[in-house]
């Protein structure tokens, strides 16, 4: 067994150990990084970038049927072998232009192959074949899918997103577990691939909204072109050779069976941490998982900081290679660590229409403090002329100060109007400033100017402080 010392050691390259080696370095100390797994990174290799590259292909399919809406007629055939070859061809340049940086650094010794553990505070085994010594250590170690039981039960039928873009063929029938993000975002990029989808959730929500009427125009939207069911009581799933077979129930007591030749199970991800031996590492755990501060990255008082998925705050690539910077930069700079303030939170899913939430959470407004401005995306002339007035958003803002504080949306463009917002956010924009900015013509970005002018009026309008209200309840 080889033993080395170094000042940081990183465990976990993907984007938030990656960064976290480099500001280490910068910070002028020694770093290692180790990893376990198949290199490249979740983004490039099995996530962000192979699902994009799926939808791109889905949205080639629905611009080709929609051509029809406006007199251009077209014959659709969908190649499923020539789709997933791209999605593969494509994500296999982008995890190679990530390699490509780390064959150096594993030439160098700098990057060791082999999953971390735990032996004491500040060492840790390296796969079997190395000791490393460090005055600080980065736990970048990701997440993976997580499989309930009843589904894992369906053996090789069931993909996740870590298998799917492996797919050579688009199935035929495909019965997707789970209603957020990544299942919705896969689940209708394979529907307009000539898939047969069934999608379906347990808690009864779909995509990241929080706001009780966003859930409901989300239900409205997607279930309107969906077979979706957000809220089911499963009953059996069973495997009769090829083809896997669900009974499920909707809350209304409708009961339903389903027929699958795949079964992609998106019913989101968990850290590995009982694979760490964390009762070695010498930081506070609470039910086998690090206590993490979120704007330190560091556990408790320990030199260890928890970087990207793994620590859970906000699960999205921006903000893994944030968390890399700031726990790189606190690992290397120990015991001295700096809280780092966050960027307004955004969050963006990638189905069509797209879905986002931006800034403050709905389960965080108050009736005292702040109003509502919305608009319903179907009567807004550059969405009608495009054949995509569909959706809904809505702009919270606080009563004091009149700033933008949050919102969330589901509607066209909403990647890049979510961005808007967001930077509003962030710079302290009011509601009068924001509408003060010019609006071109005939433009979505109008459309923001329409929330915006109902969200002045709420403003405006005094509801005497403590008067109970209907708007903002739990979230939904
Ligand atoms: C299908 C899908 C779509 C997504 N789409 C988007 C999107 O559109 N936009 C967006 O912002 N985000 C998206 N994400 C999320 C984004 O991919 C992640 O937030 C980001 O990749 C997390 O990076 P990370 O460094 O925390 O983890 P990872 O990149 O997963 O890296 C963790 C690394 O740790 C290694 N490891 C694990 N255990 C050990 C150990 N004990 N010792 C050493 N190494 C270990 C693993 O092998 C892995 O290489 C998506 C995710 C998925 C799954």
């Amino acid at each position: 067994m080889k033993s080395i010392e170094t000042d940081v050691l990183v465990l976990g390259a993907g984007t938030a150990g990656l960064t976290a080696r480099r500001s280490v370095e910068r910070a002028g100390k020694s770093a290692l990084i180790a990893d376990g797994g198949p290199l490249g990174t979740t983004c490039a290799r099995v996530g962000c970038m192979p699902s994009k590259l799926l939808i791109a292909a889905a949205r080639a399919a629905d611009d080709a049927h929609r051509a029809a809406l406006f007199g251009v007629r077209t014959t659709v055939e969908v190649d499923g072998s020539a789709v997933m070859e791209r999605v593969r061809r494509e994500r296999d340049r982008f995890v190679a232009s990530v390699l490509e940086p780390l064959g150096p650094l594993e030439e160098a010794g700098v990057l060791l192959r082999g999953a971390g553990r735990f032996l004491e505070p500040g060492v840790v085994r390296i796969g079997d074949h190395t000791i490393v010594r460090a005055a600080a250590i980065v736990l970048a170690t990701g997440t993976r899918p997580y499989v309930p039981p009843p589904y894992a039960a369906l053996g090789d039928l069931v993909v996740t997103s870590d298998t799917v873009f492996d797919l050579t063929e688009i199935p035929k029938r495909l019965f997707v577990v789970g209603t957020g993000p990544i299942g919705l975002e896969l689940g209708q990029a394979m529907s307009s691939l000539a898939c047969e989808v069934t999608i379906v959730g347990t808690d009864g929500r779909i995509g990241p909204f929080h706001d009780p009427k966003m859930q409901a125009e989300a239900r409205a939207v997607f279930g309107a072109t969906l077979d979706i069911h957000p809220q089911i009581t499963l009953e059996s799933a069973v495997r009769e050779g090829g083809v896997a077979k669900f009974v499920f129930v909707d809350p209304d007591g409708t009961r339903h069976t389903r027929e699958a030749d795949r079964v992609l199970v998106a019913a989101g991800r968990r850290a590995h941490w009982h694979e760490l031996d964390l009762q070695h590492a010498g930081i506070p755990l609470d039910e086998g998982v690090p206590m993490v501060d979120p704007l330190t990255c560091q556990c408790g008082d320990a030199p260890v900081f928890v970087a990207g998925d793994a620590n859970g705050f906000r699960p999205i690539l921006h903000e893994a290679a944030d968390d890399g910077h700031v726990a790189g930069a606190n690992a290397a700079r120990y015991p001295d660590v700096i809280a780092k303030a966050r960027r307004t939170e955004m969050k963006i899913a990638f189905s069509d229409p797209q879905q986002a939430v931006v800034g403050m959470p709905w389960d965080r407004l108050d009736c005292d403090r702040h109003r509502v401005g919305e608009i319903d995306w179907r009567t807004q002339g550059r969405s009608q002329v495009d054949a995509r007035a569909l959706g809904r958003t809505r702009i919270y803002a606080e009563v004091d100060t009149a700033r933008i504080v949050g919102a969330e949306m589901l509607g066209p463009a909403v990647e890049h109007l979510a961005h808007l917002l967001a930077w509003a956010i962030q710079a302290g924009v009011t509601v009068p400033q924001a509408l003060a900015m010019p609006f071109y013509h005939p433009v979505v970005e109008e459309g923001l100017r329409t929330a915006l002018v109902d969200l002045q009026a709420q403003l405006r309008l005094a509801r005497p402080r403590g008067e109970p209200c209907e708007e903002f309840g739990p979230g939904g």
